[in-house]
């Protein structure tokens, strides 16, 4: 289902083993410039729908330009849509084709190593609504997910960097000797080939044992809770608003707090995530004065329910608990420790 190989490979050889009566390319502005030309000769001819790049743009009104894409060019029910982008168009993307008509045929190219090593996989699909993140979805696995660590060449630093605090997340949740390999080199000369392969099946391995998130999915949201917390505070503020990744490395770090807290991880354990985050990542500037409205945003987090609010934490590197109850009094501790 996952594939991890040359794009001029993967892509002839899934359009070769299926019939399709017509073929769609989602794409935004970045990816029509950067990945569109090395797909567009793999291609029988197809229709080009095109939508503005970004998280802001993840809403109904773009589904629906999708969906009209779709019609315009009389899609029929044995239609492909191939999601060439990241996380926005890959989501959005799989929403459409899950809905139009009941559902045709999608595949997903995911461009950044986001996408690649998180959001392609697992059938999470859905579009942002009312301000809400991914609040109206499905879950569908794609026809295909077809990776290749070239598109990376385009991407800016910065969003690699912040696709990388989820290889990062992948290894502390599930794979120590990983972990003790990969904070061995910078993340600038990481081997994205193997990192993504690594990535890929450990998310594989989680969410098709529990595809739905009842249980055992809730580890992949380590760093999360608060990660989310700290992303969605600052979004309020242009100038000091995180990446995606840059926000879960402060909620890696913070939770791993927690962690410690509760004897969980060694000092030892912490200091080796603690030194390797910072050097990565930095530190985001939360102000004392934050903290309560951070806290205050975890109540919103999806793995609640009712009113606790409940972590996913590393006990020990390379596994993780969930469902575990945080009060506010700790959060607050681990805030403090982080800006101290
Ligand atoms: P994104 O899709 O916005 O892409 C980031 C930027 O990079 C965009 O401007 C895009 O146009 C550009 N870009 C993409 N590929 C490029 C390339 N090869 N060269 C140059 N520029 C390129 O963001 P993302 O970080 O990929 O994904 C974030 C989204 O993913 C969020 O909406 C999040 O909710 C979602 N997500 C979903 C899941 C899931 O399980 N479905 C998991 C994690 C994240
Ligand atoms: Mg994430």
């Amino acid at each position: 289902m996952v594939q991890i190989a040359p794009i001029t490979e993967s892509l002839p050889a899934f359009l070769a083993s299926h019939s399709f009566s017509q073929v769609a390319v989602l794409v935004d502005e970045q990816t029509l410039q950067h990945c569109y030309p090395r797909i567009q000769a793999l291609l029988p001819p197809h229709t080009l729908i095109q939508i503005r790049s970004g998280e802001s743009e993840k809403h109904l009104e773009t589904a629906t330009q999708i969906w009209e894409g779709l019609t315009k060019a009389a899609f029929d029910r044995h239609g492909l849509l191939i999601n060439l982008g990241g996380g926005v168009i890959g989501d959005m993307g799989g929403f459409c084709a899950a809905t139009y008509k009941r559902g045709i045929a999608f595949i997903q190219i995911p461009s950044t190593l986001l996408s690649q090593v998180d959001a392609s996989v697992g059938g999470k699909l859905g579009i942002d609504f009312q301000g809400l993140k991914n609040h109206i979805g499905v879950f569908q696995i794609p026809d295909a997910v077809l990776i290749d660590a070239d598109f990376l060449a385009t991407l800016p630093p910065r969003e690699l960097r912040s696709g990388f605090a989820e290889v990062i997340k992948h290894c502390l949740i599930a794979d120590a000797a990983k972990w003790e390999e990969l904070r061995q080199q910078s993340w600038e000369t990481q081997n994205w080939t193997d990192l993504i392969a690594h990535s890929v099946a450990i998310k594989e391995r989680v969410t098709q044992a529990d595809p739905t998130e009842k249980g055992l999915r809730k580890i992949l949201n380590f760093g999360h809770t608060l990660g989310h917390a700290i992303e969605t505070y600052f979004l309020e503020e242009p100038e000091k608003r995180l990446l995606h990744g840059e926000a879960i490395a402060a909620g890696m770090l913070t939770e791993a707090f927690l962690s410690r807290q509760r004897g969980w991880l060694t000092e030892e354990q912490f200091a080796t995530i603690q030194s390797y985050l910072l050097q990565t990542y930095g530190k985001a500037q939360i102000p004392t004065d934050a903290f309560e409205a951070i806290v205050e945003l975890t109540a919103q987090d999806k793995k609640n329910r009712g009113k606790e609010v409940r972590f996913s934490l590393l006990e020990g590197i390379g596994s993780c608990r969930f469902d575990i109850p945080v009060s506010n009094s700790e959060m607050q501790e681990a805030l403090t420790y982080y800006a101290g």
